[in-house]
């Protein structure tokens, strides 16, 4: 089955999305607590496609070596990845594009891995605001990328973004399906 995976910062709010994409709150744990998703989860969707939960990166407090290992399953993870159709990168809508996250997509790109951003917390600005952030994010990976990444507006606690988000894998997944068929 085709798999999507979603990966950001620790405490950027992946397990909140993650339980709003699956509507079922009790399928990924959500904590305060950062750093606590440790290994890489997968949650089968509508019996058609696979969401895939990886570690946290970025966290500071965590030791050098458990930082080793999450980069470890990380990168096995996207070396490996046969089923996996695209990387959702999230990112806190209220914060600068941190270095950690820009390395990551500079990462993926070169790796040949498609991925889309996912901005979190839009609940959190105002709609100017998110506006700007955006912008900013786009002025930094245009000097980079030819194309902005293609991105989605997101808050968990108030529910926005999920459709997009969900249609979006869904839109994938058909085409998938189509060019199987020819
Ligand atoms: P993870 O470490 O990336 O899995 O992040 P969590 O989902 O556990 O969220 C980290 C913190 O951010 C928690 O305190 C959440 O309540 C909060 N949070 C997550 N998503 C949102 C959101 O959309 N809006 C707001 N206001 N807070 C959020």
């Amino acid at each position: 089955l085709p798999e999507y995976a979603f990966i950001g910062r620790s405490n950027v709010g992946k397990s909140s999305l993650i339980n709003m994409l699956t509507s079922r709150k009790s399928l990924a744990k959500t904590s305060g607590r950062p750093g606590k998703t440790q290994l890489i989860n997968h949650f089968l969707i509508n019996k058609n496609w696979h969401l895939v939960d990886l570690p946290g990166y970025g966290y500071a407090r965590v030791s050098k070596s458990s930082k080793k290992t999450f980069q470890k399953f990380i990168t096995q993870y996207f070396t490996v990845r046969e089923q996996l159709v695209t990387a959702f990168v999230l990112v806190d809508i209220r914060h600068e594009p941190q270095p950690i996250d820009l390395e990551f997509m500079q990462w993926l790109g070169e790796n040949g891995i498609p991925f889309s951003i996912i901005f979190t917390k839009a609940d959190k600005l105002k709609p100017k605001a998110i506006e700007n952030h955006v912008d900013v994010y786009k002025n930094i990976l245009l000097e980079t990328w030819e194309d902005m990444p293609n991105y989605f507006i997101t808050s968990s606690s108030k529910d926005i973004g999920k459709d997009e988000v969900l249609e979006y894998i869904e839109g994938l997944n058909e085409n998938m399906e189509l060019d199987s068929k020819t």
